[in-house]
């Protein structure tokens, strides 16, 4: 079985950031610039915020991370978001989810700038994105496409699952595995009989959230697995995915580890948009 090696392909995609950076830094003084707001203390989502600076920092771009209390009104984070909208220094801005369930984060897309929009989230950059406009695209699906091309894995005209169909991950690696000519099949939680859709695809991206819920038995012989899921609950409290990977390593034709597949294409795309719209923003696109 091939191991898809994500963290590999992102510092493969994070040099080929490098230059652009420096670009930018001699025309206009300064690296592009992420802000990512982060509210509470969800351990799982400080060390995700953490990666994200370091990723940034060995490009040389800057980031910034804006703590907020758990207790942090809605007004306080609408007016933390507006304040790094007008921030010219500011390029792309990420609040990290989830909030505390107090806030809404609904609203929260709805006060981000499109043109800072570094993961595709609001609902202008969804628009732009479904109808094939946008110049920024989901992270993490974005992420799966990249790593598929870099190891020549092609989508035309395979046949695709995607279990899952939140608007951050589901819908859009869907869409984009549609866009590569896939015949594409979405799996939820009301999907009756999962193994009977995935048993059949040539390719199956699992972003379910549930832990190490798919194995062997439920792929076809030399089929492609990617999974998103990222879970703290492992044997022996280590990291785990949606998928029992060691089952598939003689079973599968390629396959995603957790850690290591996905999450790092995640972080490398959002350097590759907060850099792209850093580029926009200046006249350089
Ligand atoms: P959500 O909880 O928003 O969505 C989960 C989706 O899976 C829903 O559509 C749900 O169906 C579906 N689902 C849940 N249980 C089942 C089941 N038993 N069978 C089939 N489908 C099911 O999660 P996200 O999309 O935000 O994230 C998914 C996973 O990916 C999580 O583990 C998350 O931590 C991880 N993640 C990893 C990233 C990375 O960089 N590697 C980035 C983002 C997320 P329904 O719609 O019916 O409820």
């Amino acid at each position: 079985m091939l191991v898809l090696n994500g963290k590999e392909v992102a510092k493969e995609v994070r040099s080929s950031l490098a230059p652009r950076v420096t670009r930018f830094m001699k025309e206009f003084g300064r690296a592009p610039h992420l802000a990512v707001v982060l509210v509470g203390d969800d351990g799982a989502s400080h060390v995700y915020v953490k990666n994200k600076k370091i990723a940034c920092e060995s490009i040389g771009m800057s980031s910034t991370i804006h703590n907020m209390p758990t207790s942090t009104t809605q007004q306080e984070l609408d007016d933390k978001i507006q304040e790094l909208n007008q921030d010219p220094a500011v390029d792309g801005i990420l609040v990290q989810f989830p909030l505390p369930k107090h806030l809404n984060s609904d609203e929260v897309l709805r006060q981000i700038a499109p043109g800072k929009d570094a993961d595709s989230l609001t609902y202008e950059s969804m628009g732009l994105f479904f109808a094939g406009r946008a110049d920024v695209k989901p992270c993490t699906p974005e992420g799966v496409m990249t790593m598929l091309r870099h190891y020549g894995i092609a989508v035309e005209g395979k046949r695709a699952v995607v279990v899952g169909r939140s608007n951050i991950v589901g819908k859009p690696m869907a869409q984009l595995l549609t866009d590569a000519n896939a015949t594409v099949t979405v799996c939820h939680s009301r999907t009756k009989n999962l193994s009977e859709f995935t048993r059949q695809a040539d390719l199956v991206v699992v972003a379910a959230g549930k832990a190490r819920m798919l194995g062997k038995e439920d792929f076809k012989k030399d089929a492609i697995v990617i999974d998103v899921g990222i879970h703290r609950d492992g044997p022996g409290g280590k990291l785990c995915g949606d998928v029992r990977f060691e089952e598939l390593t003689q079973w599968a034709q390629a396959a995603t580890p957790v850690p290591g597949g996905v999450g790092p294409m995640t972080i490398a795309t959002l350097l590759q948009n907060t850099c792209l719209l850093a580029e926009k923003r200046a006249g350089l696109r």
